[in-house]
């Protein structure tokens, strides 16, 4: 008998809940691979923006983007970085305007249909930590352990903007509130893969812990299944 199956672990929940770093430490805590699918949908949003055609969001432009889509996570001096066709993104796709067309994008069944194969392809063999919106619902719906991680809005929009003013991109509290809320509910409205938390996801409120809690408890409820699966 071989080693034991290494598992599939999803994190889904609403933009600012800190999915991205609890997901990011999590998976170097057990030795996983991190897959953030959000950005995969930044791109196609992105590479959609920068096309010639008029209307970011017409289906054949679209389809034709993720037929053509070569995406790579690649590691870069301690940070992960996305390459489209080769091309760094890594910045451009964290614009705010992005994020809107990110959320209008994913809306859409030829990208969802392709980005979805490509997640299954790359989560299959497990030993993985995907985040998105979806991963447990739709794209690993028997993965072993799965998360809900969520906050109160006032606290995801102020994280969200500490974030962006980080990096240094023009934008102002206000309008980084009013986006997320406009996001959050195209999110979760939409009729294909819209979020919700799986039926059998642990559900985690961020909005009072620290990072470092909110992955232990992670680790904890992990261990705690495995305990319950031997
Ligand atoms: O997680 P992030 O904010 O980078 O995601 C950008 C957008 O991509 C989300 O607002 C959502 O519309 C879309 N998305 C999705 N399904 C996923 C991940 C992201 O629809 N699994």
């Amino acid at each position: 008998m071989g080693p034991p199956r290494k598992w599939v672990i999803t994190i889904d929940g609403p933009a600012g809940a800190g999915k991205s770093t609890v997901s990011k430490l999590l998976a170097q805590k057990l030795g996983y691979i991190y897959l953030d699918t959000g950005a995969m949908y930044r791109a196609v949003a992105l590479l959609a923006k920068n096309s010639d055609h008029s209307d970011p969001l017409d289906e054949k432009i679209l389809e034709e983007i993720c037929l053509g889509l070569d995406l790579e996570f690649v590691q870069k001096e301690g940070i992960l970085r996305l390459l489209a066709n080769g091309r760094d993104i890594t910045k451009e796709i964290r614009k705010p305007e992005i994020s809107s067309l990110a959320s209008a994008v994913s809306a859409k069944s030829v990208v969802r249909e392709r980005l979805s194969m490509i997640q299954r392809s790359m989560g299959k063999a497990g030993g993985v930590v995907l985040e998105g919106r979806d991963m447990g619902t739709v794209v690993f719906p028997d993965a072993e352990v799965k998360f809900y991680l969520d906050a109160r809005p006032e606290v995801r929009s102020k994280r969200r903007f500490l974030e962006l003013e980080a990096q240094g991109q023009d934008t102002t509290a206000e309008e980084v509130h009013q986006l997320m809320l406009e996001r959050d509910r195209n999110d979760r409205s939409r009729q294909l893969a819209p979020l919700k938390p799986a039926d059998d996801a642990i559900l985690v409120d961020s909005s009072d812990l620290q990072i470092e809690g909110v992955v232990q408890l992670m680790l904890d409820h992990i261990e705690a299944m495995r305990k319950g699966h031997r």
